[in-house]
């Protein structure tokens, strides 16, 4: 009998293993996919994770380092570096391959291509049955995404109308590349409830949409995209790309019953703003160790309120802000002082409520942010322009 499976190795499932192993508990690993396996995300990562890991990001995981931010809207081009990363471009099968050698070498058993089929209780233990045989546990961690089988047992599917929509190629940059290296370009003009990307990914450019699919479906999110190809300089048709949906957070969903646990997209677990999740599914997987490991499991839902729900919540006060009244604060985003405080905030992982006060201060009281430039302490950001593209 196993202490605890967690069912998933994507971020939220390794970081869990990682934890309740070196916790001493005896741990299963298991995913129905061969590993290395590739997941649909554009890969930002965060700087302050890899802190948190102990981590190079790039010696260690041969990231690509991104410092610069350039925002587009109606015309009009801000341009922020910080002069450090704020995040970091990581290749998913690589990254999620390292975070499982990381839960094994802490001692979790891992097993890939053994599917998840279902649990019931038995006695005091949780019976599991995968295509690899049937398990005994006594606590369960659903780490398996957002068509998670494991969130049947805690809460109902995820609702479409609480989902967003991603798709993106990759291009070879060739002749004049239209953005420079170490830089994350948002186009806000394409989608309603949404933007575009370009990441410059060192080898390749990540160029993408993402939306909510109230207002993207999958006919709409290639059109976009096919006009920011074009507009790139790049042929319009999209070829192999990639698609994939994400969860929108807050703080009030149900994460836990009994012995059960949901992590990482399996809770609904992304930020509803910039859709980061890797974050959080890291952060949710270790908080659900320390809460078996402390309390049997029971206190989850209560610590990841206390360490990420105001988070999740002001992104989700941010994506309803700025999609529904774009005129109003889009514009104001291209403000550099406020760009660059929320760079920062992205960077260290801090609460987004200072900067939300100041784009509100700036949007209703056409206050010049003071926030923005008091928060923004660890790294002065350099304005390198605020000009018609
Ligand atoms: C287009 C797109 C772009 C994105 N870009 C970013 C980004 O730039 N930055 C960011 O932070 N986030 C991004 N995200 C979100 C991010 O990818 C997710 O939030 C993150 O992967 C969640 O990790 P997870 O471990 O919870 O789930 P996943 O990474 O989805 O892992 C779930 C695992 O469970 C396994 N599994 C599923 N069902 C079963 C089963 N029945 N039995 C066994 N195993 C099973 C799967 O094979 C998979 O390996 C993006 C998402 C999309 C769709």
């Amino acid at each position: 009998m196993y202490d605890a499976i967690v069912v998933g190795a994507g971020p939220s499932g390794s970081s869990a293993a990682y934890h309740l192993s070196r916790g001493g508990l005896k741990t299963l690993l298991i995913d129905k996919a061969k590993f290395p396996r590739r997941k649909a995300c554009a890969g930002a990562v965060p700087e302050w994770v890899f802190r948190q890991l102990g981590l190079s990001p790039i010696s260690d995981i041969g990231s690509v380092p991104i410092q610069r931010m350039r925002l587009f809207y109606n015309g009009r081009k801000c341009e922020v570096d910080l002069g450090c990363p704020y995040v970091h471009i990581v290749d998913r099968a690589r990254w999620d391959a390292f975070l499982v050698g990381r839960a094994q070498r802490a001692g979790a058993h891992f097993v890939d291509r053994c599917w998840f089929l279902r649990a019931w209780p038995r006695g005091d233990a949780i019976g599991v049955a995968t295509s690899a045989g049937d398990f005994a546990c006594r606590y369960l961690i659903g780490a398996d995404g957002l068509r998670s089988t494991v969130r049947t047992m805690v809460a109902a599917p995820h609702r479409k109308r609480l989902l967003a929509l991603g798709m993106y190629v990759y291009r070879r940059p060739s002749g004049a590349c239209p953005i420079p290296e170490g830089t994350i370009d948002i186009h806000f003009d394409g989608p309603r409830f949404g933007y575009c990307w370009v990441f410059h990914r060192g080898d390749s450019l990540s160029i993408g949409v993402a939306g909510s699919c109230l207002a993207l479906d999958t006919r709409r999110a290639k059109a976009v995209l096919g006009g920011l190809l074009t507009e790139l300089g790049s042929a319009p048709a999209l070829g192999a790309f990639h698609l994939g949906f994400l969860p929108i957070g807050h703080s009030f969903r149900r994460l836990a019953r009994r012995r059960v646990l949901l992590v990482g997209d399996a809770g609904g677990l992304v930020d509803a703003y910039a859709g980061e999740g890797i974050s959080y599914a890291i952060e949710s997987g270790r908080i659900a160790a320390e809460a078996v490991l402390r309390h049997g499991g029971r206190s989850y839902a209560k610590l990841c309120r206390r360490a990420f729900g105001g988070r999740l919540n002001c992104c989700l006060a941010l994506a309803l802000a700025v999609h529904s009244l774009p005129s109003v604060f889009k514009r104001q985003l291209l403000k550099p002082s406020l760009l660059a405080l929320y760079l920062n905030t992205v960077r260290d992982g801090r609460s987004y409520g200072p900067f939300l006060a100041a784009l509100f201060r700036a949007a209703f009281l056409g206050a010049v942010a003071p926030e923005a430039t008091r928060q923004a302490p660890l790294h002065e950001a350099t304005h390198l322009g605020d000009q018609q593209p």
